[in-house]
């Protein structure tokens, strides 16, 4: 049933469930959440729940008719959604513009039209100039979902227009229960990826994917060896963000958990160090970073542990995601006692 995959945003559903039970439902809401919560996944069921043609109740859909189905596969001719495009880094003035034409044109399947801006974090002053008019006077029977991590990226027109709805990351109840929907059922498996994904479903299935660890392993050994190769390293973690597909989010997600375990690698490797107890590494692992940490000494692992975190920042940023890469990369493969 529809809703079913939607977890750990009840007050969102039951206020929209409110709203549209008393004829009320908005023509332009702001999602607000960390990424990977659930609200592109929460846009979509609720895009789905306004244009089913047979709904079971208020703000349910049937899934089974053919406006259902045409949501569920993207294809629904009265809803759209508008991504900033691979390799850029705002929302192209021209991309608005058609989105906002699109906007403007009557229904042809349903009732309504229902516009999602995916990447609200992205406007630039541009395309956030165009969409403005759209956003004023939305035209009849259309709706505007903006999806955005945080109210201090937008604009204030942008903002003051649109009634925010807030997605903050799930409880571990909800993350398992995420888990247990996409088919993890080991229950150690299940606990450890709870931990894991810190309340983002998105970051914990990433993290259940064979690739992931294959890609985490190869970086740790390739940057704990006394002479990386830079550019097989960079090669194959700008694959493997870029194997996340053009969602731009999902892309930034991958290069921000490469970047948290390899914090994670370095701090075991300060705690070899100083002789202090590390946890979850296997026998070849030890002796790695062990051997990593003496050859580096602690100030270079702290300092590695500074520029880790100030690129894990760069991600939310929108910094491009290659060059980020790159100045991690960098930072491991200088050689050893050199000035920065
Ligand atoms: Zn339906």
């Amino acid at each position: 049933m529809s809703w079913n995959r939607v977890r750990g945003h009840d007050a969102a559903l039951s206020t929209f469930r409110t709203t549209i039970t008393r004829g009320r439902l908005g023509q332009a809401y702001l999602f607000i959440g960390p990424d990977g919560t659930g609200k592109r996944l929460f846009a979509r069921e609720l895009a789905k729940a306004v244009l089913c043609e047979h709904p079971p109740g208020p703000l349910d859909a049937c899934d089974h008719c053919p406006a259902c189905a045409q949501v569920e596969a993207g294809t629904h001719p009265d809803v759209f959604a508008l991504r900033t495009p691979e390799g850029k880094h705002e929302l192209p003035v021209d991309e608005m513009r058609a989105f906002c034409t699109q906007m403007s044109l009557k229904a042809t399947r349903g009732h309504r039209k229902i516009g999602i801006v995916e990447d609200a974090d992205d406007f630039n002053a541009e395309s956030a100039n165009s969409f403005l008019k759209t956003l004023e006077e939305p035209p009849p029977g259309s709706m505007l979902i903006l999806l955005a991590t945080s109210t201090d990226r937008q604009l204030p027109t942008i903002l003051s227009r649109c009634q925010v709805v807030r997605f903050s990351p799930l409880g571990p109840a909800d993350l398992r229960a995420v888990l247990v929907d996409n088919g993890v059922e080991e229950p150690s498996q299940l606990d450890r990826l709870v931990r894991l994904g810190a309340g983002s479903p998105a970051a914990a299935l990433t993290l259940n994917d064979d690739s992931f660890w294959r890609v985490r392993q190869y970086l740790i050994e390739g940057l704990t060896t006394p002479r990386p190769n830079f550019s097989a390293l960079a090669e194959t973690w700008q694959r493997f963000y870029e194997e996340a597909g053009k969602e731009t989010s999902a892309q930034r997600l991958r290069v921000s958990l490469v970047i948290r375990f390899l914090i994670d690698a370095v701090q075991q490797a300060l705690r070899l160090s100083v002789g202090a107890a590390t946890s979850g590494l296997d026998g070849a692992e030890d002796a790695r970073l062990r051997d990593f940490a003496a050859r580096l000494g602690t100030e270079r692992l702290l300092e590695l542990v500074d520029a880790c975190v100030e690129a894990d920042s760069n991600v939310e940023r929108r910094v491009q995601l290659i060059l980020i890469v790159e100045s991690v990369l960098e930072q491991f493969t200088r050689p050893t006692g050199a000035a920065q």
